[in-house]
């Protein structure tokens, strides 16, 4: 049947097993996050565009080309967020935590959008994990920040991944670099696109993101971000990479790197993964010690991270949980009752198990199949194949007032009584 409706271009449905994947990596977040003291936000998916417009950069491609900005019925122009950082940081002004005690850490996960070419490993609706650190101007706050990210990584069972590191100074440096790019591409300007020759004119660094060959080709003898730091910004970068180093996480200098937002100060970083082709970098971050006084909050230095969960689980190696699983079988419509019941005992006494009932009490031969269908999808459904039984409550049952307990990775069975159910179902979860 060809479906009537079908999911917006760049959007896609996550349903189970999928979807119990991305749960479980939002588990392991919220416990390693929450055990370095970040709480929880969520801050609304509709925000006013100017926020975007004035934190990310109007000159940005991601403001300029990419945002689902929409007027309101009241004519109030609305932006579905892009990235997290601008709403977080609006809330911590709006609600009074930016002038609160310090540091402040929080994160958060959950959609955003951009309108962007879909294709492998790029959506117009994706997720993205974020943590944000205000309140501390030194390196230890990159310390913190990139520990904890890497405590994460490691969790979810990446091993040999690099951290990407570079430095784009503060604002005047920024500038001052900027001039030079621009000076130093001028040359080749003819050969560059006109988006990418607005780009020069108006905001020179983002020509770091231009995928055309000409640009990169003359990106190549460009001068580079670390040679117009000033005094204080190298003196912070060099004690970044020295504690980088001290907490043993691998890192390598990123000349190129940029990032896509304007709002960065200093520390860049980006995590790339060799397994995703092209589009390769799982999450990025960076400083931005202007972001809140710009937004109208007080002078607070800031870093923080956005982890692109759907590209960080086409990738990960971690797999969830397993958990064992028990098919119930009434045998007859009048046994699902029972059957009901039973489940409860089971949860109860098998802590971990996931008990289903054949609502429609299909029968036993239709209910095996599903089961054994369910132990070939085992590996996939984090479903522990030792702990998988089928459970069959029918006239034989009924009569004697037992249960049959099959066991499907050896295809064993057992007759008991049923008050003996739970305690003989532990047991045989030993087995
Ligand atoms: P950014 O906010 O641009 O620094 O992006 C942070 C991370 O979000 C990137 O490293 C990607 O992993 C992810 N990301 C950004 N854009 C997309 C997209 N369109 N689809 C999927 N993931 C994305």
């Amino acid at each position: 049947m060809t479906p009537r409706y079908r999911a917006v271009k760049g959007t896609r449905d996550l349903l189970p097993p999928e979807s119990e994947r991305f749960a479980a990596a939002e588990t392991i977040a919220r416990e390693i996050f929450s055990s370095y003291g970040y709480g929880e936000t969520r801050t609304p998916i509709l925000e006013a565009t100017e926020l975007f417009a004035r934190s990310v950069g109007e000159t940005t491609d991601l403001v300029h080309k990419e945002m689902y900005t929409f007027a309101d019925r009241k004519g109030r122009s609305l932006t579905m967020r892009p990235e997290n950082t601008a709403g977080i940081v609006r809330a911590a002004i709006e609600r009074g935590l930016a002038a609160g005690p310090m540091p402040l850490r929080l994160w958060c996960h959950g959609p955003q959008f951009r309108y962007e070419r879909p294709q492998a490993g790029r959506y117009r609706e994706f997720r993205q994990i974020d943590a944000e650190l205000f309140g501390v101007a030194g390196p230890v706050a990159e310390a913190e920040i990139l520990r904890m990210l890497v405590a994460f990584l490691r969790a979810l069972g990446f091993r040999a991944l690099s951290v990407s590191l570079n430095s784009v100074g503060t604002a005047e440096s920024r500038a001052a670099f900027g001039q030079a790019l621009r000076k130093h591409l001028k040359p080749n300007a003819v050969s560059f696109g006109e988006d990418d020759r607005r780009k020069l004119a108006e905001n020179p660094l983002r020509l770091f993101e231009s995928k055309d060959p000409a640009v990169r080709k003359a990106l190549q003898a460009a001068p580079q971000t670390l040679d117009f730091l000033d005094d204080s910004s190298r003196r912070h970068h060099e004690e970044v990479r020295r504690l980088l180093s001290a907490a043993g996480i691998p890192y390598r200098d990123d000349p190129a790197l940029v990032r896509g937002l304007d709002y960065y100060t200093r520390t860049v970083f980006e995590v790339v993964s060799g397994d995703l082709g092209a589009q390769d970098a799982i999450l990025g971050g960076g400083r931005y010690d202007n972001l809140v006084e710009l937004l109208g909050g007080p002078a607070l230095p800031a870093i923080g991270f956005a982890i692109g969960e759907d590209r960080l689980l086409s990738v990960a190696p971690f797999s969830s949980a397993v958990r064992g699983w028990a098919l119930l079988l009434p045998q007859e419509p009048e046994d699902v009752d029972e059957a009901l019941g039973l489940a409860e005992d089971l949860r109860r006494t098998a802590p971990g198990l996931t008990v289903e009932v054949d609502l429609l009490a299909r029968g036993f031969k239709k209910g095996m199949a599903r089961a054994n269908t369910l132990f070939e999808e085992a590996g996939e459904r984090s479903l522990e194949r030792e702990r998988m039984f089928a459970v069959l409550l029918g006239s034989r049952e009924r009569e004697q007032g037992a249960i049959t307990v099959k066991k499907l990775a050896t295809g064993e069975q057992e007759t008991f009584p049923r008050s003996e159910l739970a305690e003989r179902f532990g047991a045989a979860r030993e087995r």
